[in-house]
């Protein structure tokens, strides 16, 4: 093997076209490779006929990957040809590089690599030698590939809603089972909802949809009904359990607020909110901790108890709550009605809630009854979130929906070391 060919190798030319000639390490910012491109060619590809000559080079500086992070400059001289035939002239062509581009194709990849390893714009220009504009093209070229072929629905549908750009909130729509992204709508009314599903997919397509997850807070009923007539549309779970600790949480502030700052009552409902939100059965019952704000050693239970013997109403509240999140976590329906229709005194913000949960009556025993929650978008969510802030904020909706369908639909398989 010559000493040329593998300089080829290491940087990973393909083309044999390419012949390296020279590498120019004097700059200890850049490595610079001299090559040359020849094709044999006989024939013109304009018209086809022959003979051709050679007629000169065109010098291209192309960007290759960096090597140790250090920037490689490819100097190809393209051999150019002219027709003898119709008098055109034309470079010679090769894989490692698109015609009048000076950044190679394996730079492109890389790129693209980068962007579904959720890294920011300016990180990844950095590295490879590009400036962001370009990054960015790579992404609007990516914009139309990774447009899902949006022709088939999921039986079952998860609806939620997340803030993206500004302080706007926008839809996300995930299949409930196989936890793949569906839609993602720069906002969440109910018109953009419509045209997109009406747009997207057929009629019979959406006959499919069974099953549509959403917190009943969110007003997509009566679109669900439209758009998927023979769906059954279920509370999320974790948004009914919110609702109820949310109602101990008010409670316990207001009541809290009766007291003077330095009072022990104050103080016991003031730093430990946190356990009041805990199942009654979590609760420590035979360790004591030290609670610095009491200067006392207490066992959880013993503490949460201190507290709940303030006030009765605030007593009743906790264990009439925590009795119907607790049936709305096991899904039992039987129980959750029974504590529902006698509630007893309770605060008034758990009046509130039960007035809620009554209203919504159908879509809780429609969650009751299956075993679907909005758990796969909070994973989605959390992997949006994670974008936004890799990526400083993105003010522009496209850019950040694309980024987004990247880092969703190319996957990427993980890598082990390669050792031997
Ligand atoms: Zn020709």
């Amino acid at each position: 093997m010559s000493q040329n060919n593998s300089i080829e190798n290491l940087l990973q030319i393909q083309d044999p076209n390419i012949i390296c000639t020279k590498v120019d390490n004097s700059n200890p910012d850049k490595q610079v490779v001299y090559a040359k491109l020849t094709n044999s060619l006989s024939t013109c590809p304009l018209c086809g006929q022959s003979p051709v000559v050679r007629f000169g080079t065109n010098l291209v500086n192309v960007r290759i990957p960096p090597i140790k992070e250090r920037p490689v400059i490819l100097k190809l001289a393209k051999q150019r040809y002219q027709c003898k035939s119709c008098q055109r002239t034309f470079s010679a062509q090769t894989s490692l590089v698109k015609p009048h581009c000076q950044i190679s194709e394996d730079t492109n990849r890389m790129i693209i690599l980068s962007l579904t390893k959720d890294r920011n714009i300016s990180d990844i220009a950095n590295e490879l030698n590009v400036s962001p504009v370009a990054v960015n093209r790579v992404i609007e070229k990516l914009a139309t590939q990774t447009k899902t072929a949006l022709t088939t629905l999921p039986t079952v549908l998860c609806f939620d809603e997340f803030r993206s750009t500004g302080h706007q909130m926008s839809f996300i729509a995930v299949d409930g089972q196989s936890h793949r992204l569906v839609s993602v709508l720069p906002d969440r009314l109910n018109r953009s909802i419509k045209k997109h599903f009406k747009g997207n997919y057929s009629e019979q397509e959406r006959h499919k949809v069974k099953t549509v997850v959403m917190d009943f807070n969110a007003q997509y009923q009566s679109v669900i009904h439209e758009l998927f007539p023979n769906a059954k549309i279920v509370a999320d779970n974790f948004h009914l359990v919110q609702m109820g600790l949310q109602a101990i949480n008010q409670t316990r502030i207001q009541l809290m607020h009766h007291f003077s700052k330095d009072t022990k009552e104050y103080r016991i409902l003031k730093h430990h909110w946190r356990l009041f939100l805990k199942f009654y059965d979590d609760l420590e019952k035979r360790k004591p901790q030290w609670f610095p704000h009491l200067k006392d050693w207490k066992t959880q239970e013993q503490l949460v108890v201190a507290g709940l013997n303030i006030d009765s109403t605030f007593q009743h509240t906790y264990f009439i709550a925590h009795g119907l999140t607790e049936a709305l976590r096991n899904r039992d329906y039987r129980h959750f009605i029974q504590v529902l229709n006698n509630p007893g005194t309770v605060s008034p913000q758990l009046e509130t809630t039960i007035k809620t949960y009554r209203k919504y009556l159908t879509l809780i025993k429609n969650m009751m009854a299956c075993q679907y929650s909005n758990g796969p978008v909070e994973g989605v969510n959390r992997k949006i979130k994670q974008i936004k802030r890799t990526a400083y904020g993105y003010r522009n909706w496209s850019h950040f929906h694309t980024r987004i369908r990247i880092e969703f639909t190319i996957k990427i398989t993980k890598k082990k070391p390669i050792r031997k």
